[in-house]
């Protein structure tokens, strides 16, 4: 029987750590370090130490754990996505171990794990572990903290965490030995488990969203990521909490209280009306109505009296005199969506509503002096429309006045499992399903996924599983992904192990008979995948790698050599 020896259970053993640290690569002829896909860079822990008391002298304590919590959430989910390139196939706690084990290659701290409890089904996780030896506690002056201080790697944990589990987690420093504490401690939950006391949760959430939450009588927990038992989600709400989210939130906040013209540019699908909202929620207009309009849903031949009204004998049918959408958004926002679809002539009276303030009903004579703030959104190329003089310059300049990109979804990985958590909850209570949450690969494969369609694909693919799924069964992948077509299917199917695979192992037996039986050379047989993969990519090697299942550098490196034999070789 085994004698406790301190007052913690002995940690649990970690898989050997060689197939991590073969993925850390250091280029000295090219000056760069990469660990897998991703680029690295190594810092000096005093150099850190001096930027972190900066930024609490300059932004207060408060904000400065914010921004290295939330850098350390960007790191963590980074890391996430060597679990599956490099553990496919391993136990839980295996797969698990490669963020912990991370931590300690890339020289941030050691992990002990004491506890890892998780179950995918029903998407329950509870870990408990000792950092050793954290380099946030020598980032910390002399003077000790009543407050834990191991900011940036509580965010990496969680960020790690809630990517493996697929649905928002937090870590939380519960002693610190930059507090004072003999060393420091943390335990890991889904935001969930939690429940009520999550109050922490603010600092991965940017303070532009914080502060409207608190505004708004909520509680200071995020409004992003609150997940507090009971208090359902509004629908419309932002999620998210990756850099380019919080890029796009920040611009948002910047221009809200000003009545300058905002233009949002994005592709199809990643949430321009919902920001459009936002910027209205947080303006000083809220109170005054919202008005959308999507011009391209509207027939060209009704657009001018739907934006700017009509008097009663404009046309045949003009029965009666109504007002348009911007006499509606009087005091208030009009949102303007699809704006590079609106026709040479609604352009012109646009034009001229933007420079007087005045609009013009259609068939009346005099003018009416209105209070809009315009707020316009286009995923068209603006730019091949002016070229094309099928958007006018200068309405163009006018609505560009403060543009804001909102990222796609394949920009903001970090946030899909945030919002596969909060689009399953917002389906769930809408159809009132119990659905416990997802299967561990449909995780992997959501993960995974590109999403052409960004967050109304993502959107659609949950609503739809909900719709089709069992109650008490988690969403599993056919489901998520039966509207997707076929090539793309065929990517996901399942090998023996129950994992997802590229391609299908029966598929792969076939092809190899071929191949042994034509008497093809192994080492051709490489090169001519990897140039097949490079055509089809259109000469991508990100995408190409991602394709046959190698790391860009491992691609990059079989191009060369396929490129350097000669050709009667190939
Ligand atoms: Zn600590």
């Amino acid at each position: 029987m085994r004698r406790p020896r301190t007052k913690h259970p002995a940690s649990l053993a970690f898989p050997d750590i060689d197939d991590l640290r073969e993925r850390l690569r250091f280029r000295p002829a090219d000056g760069s370090i990469h660990a897998g896909d991703v680029r690295m860079t190594l810092l000096h822990v005093p150099a850190l130490a001096s930027l972190r008391r900066e930024l609490i002298e300059s932004l207060g304590a408060e904000a400065a754990r914010g921004v290295l919590t939330r850098m350390g959430y960007a790191a963590g989910t980074i890391d996430a996505e060597l679990v599956r390139k490099v553990r496919s196939g391993r136990s839980l706690l295996e797969s698990f171990a490669v963020g912990p084990q991370l931590q300690s290659l890339e020289g941030t701290l050691r992990v002990e794990l004491l506890r890892f409890e998780y179950d995918p089904a029903r998407g329950r996780f509870h870990g408990e572990a000792l950092w050793k030896n954290s380099f946030e506690v020598e980032c910390q002056d002399a003077a000790l903290s009543t407050e834990p201080v191991c900011w940036m790697q509580s965010g990496y944990a969680s960020g790690y965490t809630s990517a493996f589990v697929g649905k928002p987690c937090l870590v939380r420093e519960v002693e610190c030995r930059g507090a004072g504490a003999a060393e420091c401690r943390v335990v890991g939950k889904t935001v969930e488990e939690w429940g009520r006391d999550v109050e922490d949760l603010r600092f991965l959430t940017p303070r532009v969203l914080s502060e409207e939450a608190a505004s708004t009588g909520r509680a200071r927990a995020s409004a992003a990521i609150r997940r507090t038992a009971g208090s359902p989600a509004p629908a419309d709400e932002l999620v998210g909490a990756s850099p380019s989210f919080h890029a796009a939130c920040h611009r948002v906040r910047k221009v809200a209280a000003t009545r300058a013209t905002v233009l949002f540019l994005g592709e199809t699908g990643v949430g321009k009306e919902m920001f459009a909202r936002f910027l209205h929620r947080a303006s000083p207009r809220a109170n005054a109505p919202l008005v959308a309009v999507n011009c391209a849903a509207i027939p060209e031949t009704l657009l001018e009296s739907e934006l700017f009204g009509v008097e009663k004998g404009a046309f045949t049918g003009a029965i009666a005199s109504r007002p348009g959408r911007f006499e509606r958004a009087d005091g208030g926002t009009l949102f303007l969506d699809e704006v590079g679809t609106l026709p040479l002539a609604a352009q012109t009276k646009l034009l001229r509503v933007l420079q007087s303030g005045e609009i013009e009903r259609v068939g009346d004579v005099r003018t009416r002096q209105v209070d809009v703030r315009v707020v316009a959104a286009t995923n068209e190329e603006l730019t091949t429309a002016l070229a094309t003089g099928t958007f006018r310059r200068d309405l163009f300049y006018r609505l560009n006045v403060f543009p804001i990109r909102l990222p796609p979804l394949r920009e903001r990985l970090d946030d899909i499992p945030l919002l596969m958590d909060h689009l399953l909850d917002k389906y769930r209570r809408l159809y009132r399903r119990r659905i416990p949450g997802f299967t561990e690969r449909a995780v992997a494969a959501l993960l995974d996924y590109e999403y052409p369609g960004n967050i109304r694909e993502l959107e659609n693919m949950i609503e739809s599983a909900v719709i089709l799924c069992e109650d008490d069964v988690p969403l599993d992948t056919p489901l998520l992904f039966a509207s997707i077509p076929g090539t793309f299917r065929r990517t996901l199917q399942v090998d023996s192990a129950g994992r997802l695979s590229p391609s299908s192992e029966s598929g792969v037996e076939d092809i190899a008979k071929k191949i042994v039986e034509a008497g093809v050379p192994v080492e051709s047989l490489f090169s001519a995948i990897v140039e097949r993969a490079l055509v089809e990519a259109g000469g991508n090697y990100t995408h190409a790698a991602k394709r046959v299942g190698l790391t860009r550098a491992q691609l990059a490196y079989r191009a060369k050599v396929a490129r350097s034999r000669p050709t009667s070789d190939r």
